[in-house]
């Protein structure tokens, strides 16, 4: 298992026990990672050094910063586009394929690509878990 630090789309900030990274961007994918203090799914790993335990000394716990939304959106936007890079880039195939995989009719595996607002609409009517990311453009 590892933690992660894991932010909601509000900028609250919590760890998370995991897996792996996999299964973190699985399970955030499915909007299985709820924010515990909004409750918010739309949460996003944020890049942190390597977790290290070490014993604790009474110690306050880390102050938490307050967050300018700017940055909150940059760091979304840098998240979501890092989890995109790794994928296959499908383009306009994208809503098939999505939905090819998520019946079983394609190898499982993380695509990415473009699709209307209707097809993105529908894949969520069913159930199939996608990530709008933005500013793909600058992925190519
Ligand atoms: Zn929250």
């Amino acid at each position: 298992m590892i933690v992660f630090d894991v932010a909601c789309e509000l900028g609250h900030r919590f760890e998370g026990w995991f897996a792996s990274a996999e299964a973190f961007a699985s399970q955030n994918e499915r909007g299985l990672v709820t924010c515990p203090v909004c409750g918010s799914g739309r949460v996003t790993r944020q890049l942190s050094a390597p977790y290290v335990s070490t014993p604790r000394h009474g110690g306050p716990d880390r102050p938490s910063a307050p967050l300018d939304p700017a940055t909150v959106r940059r760091q979304l936007a840098a998240s979501l586009r890092a989890m995109a890079v790794g994928a296959e880039d499908v383009g306009q195939a994208f809503a098939e394929e999505a939905r090819r995989i998520h019946y079983g009719e394609s190898d499982p595996r993380r695509v990415r690509g473009q699709a209307s607002r209707e097809d993105v609409e529908s894949l969520l009517d069913e159930g199939i878990g996608i990530l709008p990311v933005p500013g793909d453009d600058d992925l190519h």
